[in-house]
Parts: structure tokens; sequence; C-alpha cells
């Protein structure tokens, strides 16, 4: 699953879920995504894009069973982060908070968070959305 911010065609802006990474623009195209707040069927993906946290790793034995989920499904979304975000590591927590408070610009990132910290990213509103392991693309060397 993964969490966009969207704005309509009259500036609302929501956030819905969808399946996968190409589920908004296929359900766009169709006239299926609508603006909760005026109707508007021209909706487009907010500036602010989503953040993706990835757990931390553990222990090899406290790594539980991956969730089970499509290979397709997966590769696509994969390919989707690696492309379009910027990974950033450990300073996730941070960086989601900066781009929050307004202290830094907004881009696409993905990085790596504690499971209390991404509790308390949510809880505080930022707009981020929890990736499963399973879904996340290998990190690259380079931290953006
Ligand atoms: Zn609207």
């Amino acid at each position: 699953m993964i969490r966009y911010d969207l704005q309509c065609e009259n500036g609302d802006a929501f956030d819905a879920w969808f399946g996968n990474s190409s589920d908004f623009d296929r359900l766009a195209a169709q006239g299926l995504v609508e603006c909760p707040h005026c109707g508007s069927k021209a909706v487009a993906k907010a500036p602010m894009a989503p953040a993706i946290i990835r757990r931390r790793r553990r222990a090899p034995d406290g790594e539980k069973a991956p969730e089970k989920v499509t290979v397709g499904m997966a590769k696509q979304l994969r390919e989707h982060i690696r492309d379009n975000y910027d990974y950033v590591g450990e300073r996730f927590p941070e960086e989601a908070r900066k781009m929050h408070d307004g202290e830094a610009e907004h881009r696409a990132i993905w990085g790596e968070a504690s499971p209390e910290e991404a509790k308390q990213m949510l809880e505080d509103g930022l707009p981020v959305a929890p990736l499963p392991s399973s879904l996340a693309p290998i990190p690259p060397k380079k931290v953006n």
C-alpha cells in the first residue's frame, strides 16, 4: 500500500491509499479518483511527495517472515521508489520532520526509522507511509 497526498483543480488537499504505485495513474486516468471536498475528478499528486520509511534491519534471527505480496507488485513498487525517491538512510525521521516544519524543501524521500520513530511521526501527522521490508528496494550506497 502506498499513500499519496493529492490535490484537486480547486486546490483541495486530501490523501488516499493505493494498492501500488501505478494504481493512482490508472484510476485517475479512468476518472475514478474524486476529490472528497468538491467532487472534482481533476486530481493530481500534491507537490509534497509522500515519504516512505523502511524499518531498520534487525538481527537475522529476529526477522519475521516477509509479508506475502505478488512478485510483480513488489518489483514495481521497489522500482518506483528507487527511481523517484531520494534515499536518506537513518536521517529519515530528521529529514521528514524538517520538511513537515517547513525548514527544508519538500521532496520525495525514503529511509529508515525504528518502529518507535515511525509511530511518533504518524502521531505527529507527518505524511509518511511505513513500508514492509519485503517491499523496500535495496538501499543505495550513496545517501542523498
Ligand atoms: Zn476539490
